[in-house]
């Protein structure tokens, strides 16, 4: 019998109607492992009404209260390490070593929550005017939407949520329907770590739930990380219901390489950064822009190298390098983009469209993609192509690198290869990305640092980790207070102004 795969809500599994359902695929395989309950409204209503309530005593919780949790929260990731990147790499098609990689960064996020006070606490001001003190707090804004990709089933909802919840709110949350079973082990956990029942719920689900959370009057704030055109909709939407939104979206990072810099590091970069996960990273390195003909010429070389090397695999095999696309359509849209690239004139170094990996002929597979000469107009640098397929391109300059990585849609990484600081300097203060790397090929920041991207990479203000993001999870009051003596004058009814 096919498993049917529900939701969370009110500490409890709940297995769903099944009157709506979608397959769970494993890409290794090919194969349909069980199938996701879709939720409907009233399941949704009685989730954010659980959360409403839950929420109402949660925020009123102790800041050491709630940090207690959220360490239990932690030791416990840690003793489920193996079990989580199982779940992980047989929904997603990572490898077991990077679902671990991902749960690492988790944790992080999950270490940093635990400073929320310290990021939240407020200002204050004594004796602004005739005894009055000035201060300011910050109080949770309510019950959180999250909607979240597939590609970290745990990470990008671990580090969200475990903020939001740690400022005090509580959360109703949707993962991909692609990899919903990661989502019910976080919620386990969570039980296990001694959160109060309905803080933390899971309504699984596609279009019809995010339109649900987008729409609800008890949701405060929606947090979306996925593809560009999706985040705008949930951007747009979310905020014309009142909401505040962050939404955090696509990317197609540049790595510049100039002609000073260890071009053998440089290439072994490019090859980690381009295609660990299939690629399927929002911090993937898309583009090669080796600065000068030479340059470029003796990249090529190196890189072909090594991408020659990395072996694919099944997610449970330790010799693979990376694994499977998520899904039979990804994989399609992979070849596709191949197709359109070759017409549109890029040159085809490695072709990964043949890839057969023994034992597994029905997995989404492709293997690692290279080509050269890439230029502005074609779909391969336009568009993010969520899979192993990389492309170099050949400025002449350093200003022309530059302008090629600002004239793109998207803001979110951006790396420059060089041993010239001032090389390095005009590219971190020009070029227009919210994390740049300098000689570091993915520039995730720390977890005390902020995360997101620029231009059409995020919507809306906010950062999905760091001290921002526990701001964006709390609202601002300022309190102007007196305490007068019984005989102090009545304020006049006019302002009054004495230069
Ligand atoms: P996606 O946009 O397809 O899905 C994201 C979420 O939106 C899922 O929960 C999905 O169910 C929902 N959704 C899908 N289609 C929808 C629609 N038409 N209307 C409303 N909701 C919809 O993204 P994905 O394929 O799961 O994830 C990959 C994308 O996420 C890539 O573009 C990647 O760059 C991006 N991403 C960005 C970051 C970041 O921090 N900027 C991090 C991770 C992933």
């Amino acid at each position: 019998m096919t498993q049917l795969i529900g939701h969370f809500i009110a500490g409890q599994p709940e297995a769903g109607t099944g009157r709506r359902t979608g397959p769970v695929f494993n890409p290794s395989t090919g194969q349909e492992i069980a199938r996701c309950d879709y939720a409907d409204r009233a399941t949704l209503d009685r989730a954010v009404d659980v959360a409403t309530q839950a929420g109402k005593r949660w925020g009123r919780a102790s800041h050491a209260a709630r940090q207690a949790v959220i360490f239990k929260l932690r030791e416990l990731m840690i003793a489920n390490l193996d079990l989580l990147a199982e779940v992980i790499g047989r929904e997603h098609g990572k490898t077991i070593a990077d679902a671990k990689g991902e749960l690492g960064r988790a944790i992080e996020g999950i270490e940093f929550a635990v400073n929320a006070p310290h990021v939240t606490k407020g200002e204050f001001a004594t004796n602004v005017g005739g005894d009055i003190d000035v201060f300011s707090m910050r109080t949770p804004i309510g019950v959180v939407g999250a909607i979240t990709p597939f590609n970290f089933p745990i990470m990008v909802p671990a580090v969200m949520m475990t903020m939001a919840i740690s400022v005090g709110n509580a959360v109703v949350w949707k993962p991909s329907e692609k990899v919903p079973t990661a989502a019910l082990e976080f919620a386990r956990l969570w039980k296990e770590a001694g959160l109060p029942d309905g803080v933390f719920n899971v309504v699984q689900g596609d279009k019809e739930m995010v339109d649900g959370i987008l729409e609800h009057p008890g949701i405060a704030g929606v947090s979306f990380v996925g593809s560009t055109a999706v985040g705008e909709y949930v951007y747009q939407k979310g905020t014309s219901h009142n909401k505040r939104v962050a939404a955090f979206t696509g990317g197609k990072n540049h790595m510049v390489v100039m002609p000073d810099a260890d071009l053998d590091a440089a290439a072994s970069a490019f090859v980690a950064a381009g295609f660990g996960s299939a690629s399927q990273r929002c911090m993937a390195v898309s583009l090669l822009l080796p600065v000068g003909q030479a340059t470029a010429d003796r990249l090529r070389e190196l890189v072909i190298e090594k991408t020659k090397a990395l072996k694919v695999g099944p997610y449970n095999d330790p010799q693979a390098d990376f694994g499977a696309v998520v899904s039979a359509q990804s994989k399609q849209a992979v070849l596709q983009a191949i197709e359109n690239c070759i017409k549109d004139g890029g040159e085809l170094l490695l072709d990964g469209r043949g890839l057969q990996v023994p034992g597994h002929a029905n997995g989404y597979y492709v293997g690692p993609t290279l080509f050269d000469r890439v230029t502005t107009d074609m779909q391969m640098y336009k568009e993010e192509i969520f899979g192993p397929v990389r492309a170099i391109m050949r400025p002449m300059t350093l200003d022309e690198a530059i302008a090629i990585t600002n004239a793109h849609d998207f803001g979110n990484g951006s790396v420059i290869y060089t041993r010239d600081g001032k090389s390095a300097h005009r590219f971190m203060t020009e070029v227009e990305s919210g994390m740049i790397g300098v000689n570091v090929s993915v520039p995730l920041p720390a977890a005390y640092f902020n995360f997101g991207g620029l231009r059409r990479s995020k919507f809306g203000e906010g950062h999905l980790y760091g001290p921002d993001a526990a701001r964006f999870y709390t609202k601002i009051k300022t309190i102007s207070q007196r305490w007068p003596d019984a005989d102090q004058e009545a304020a006049p009814v006019s302002l009054a102004f004495n230069p």
